[in-house]
């Protein structure tokens, strides 16, 4: 933790509302997550404070542009269209998009039984982009994917198209019997940390701080806390 008037610390962005990637606990101002652990270990190997900053998910991208923010880690997925907009570190892990229906569901088994039907995601998401791509589906844009799981649940929409280890993640925390996941991944997606544009220099050390934790195992440490597994 750092004090606001902490001239070298990194200001972080992030949208506190994906687990098991950035979240808030229950009782906790503290920000949790596999995103978190990374980033405050990327920070100690930098010898600079880190102030993490809770932003919608959508704001993220401008947030770097004017500079209110150095960098954006918020399992934000490196595509062609944002890197016309940031500046990515490499990738820092594997994602993908996946499907959730109610457990009594029977008629959605595949991607392809999506078409025509009421789609929840998160807007601004590579989730809300794939799912606009199906066929007649009427698409829900909801702020958090937190709130594409209530909006299953309380039966205002056919399935959820999140990441994959966020479905994963919520099945797991809340063993949740009413849903469940439906097929394979529809995407391979790999997250990167955001920076503005033209801070490359910033982008290099970030490079090397995370190159570091992996080869002296603190990746592999933060990746099983959060997944159970080696990566
Ligand atoms: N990985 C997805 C994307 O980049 C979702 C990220 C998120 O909701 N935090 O769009």
């Amino acid at each position: 933790s750092s004090g606001s008037g902490d001239a070298k610390a990194l200001k972080v962005g992030t949208n506190a509302d994906f687990a098991p990637f950035e979240f808030q606990g229950e009782g906790s101002d503290e920000y949790q997550g596999f995103d978190m652990d990374i980033i405050r270990a990327v920070g100690k190997e930098m010898g600079v404070n880190v102030e993490i900053n809770n932003i919608a998910f959508d704001g993220l991208i401008p947030a770097l542009q004017s500079g209110n923010i150095d960098i954006a880690i918020s399992g934000m997925s490196i595509t062609d269209e944002r890197k016309q907009q940031v500046t990515f570190s490499d990738p820092y892990y594997d994602s993908g998009l996946t499907a959730m229906v109610k457990a009594d569901n029977n008629d959605i088994n595949s991607f392809a039984d999506l078409n025509g039907k009421k789609i929840a995601v998160q807007i601004g998401t590579t989730g809300a982009e794939e799912a606009k791509k199906i066929p007649n589906a009427q698409v829900k844009e909801m702020n958090s994917s937190a709130d594409t799981f209530l909006e299953l649940k309380a039966g205002n929409v056919d399935a959820v198209l999140n990441d994959k280890p966020v479905n994963d993640y919520y099945m797991v925390k809340n063993s949740d019997s009413t849903v469940k996941r439906v097929g394979e991944k529809l995407t391979s997606e790999s997250y990167g940390i955001a920076l503005k544009k033209d801070n490359t220099e910033l982008a290099a050390k970030i490079n090397e701080a995370i190159q570091k934790l992996k080869e002296n195992g603190q990746y592999n440490e933060i990746y099983k806390k959060w997944f159970g597994t080696e990566p």
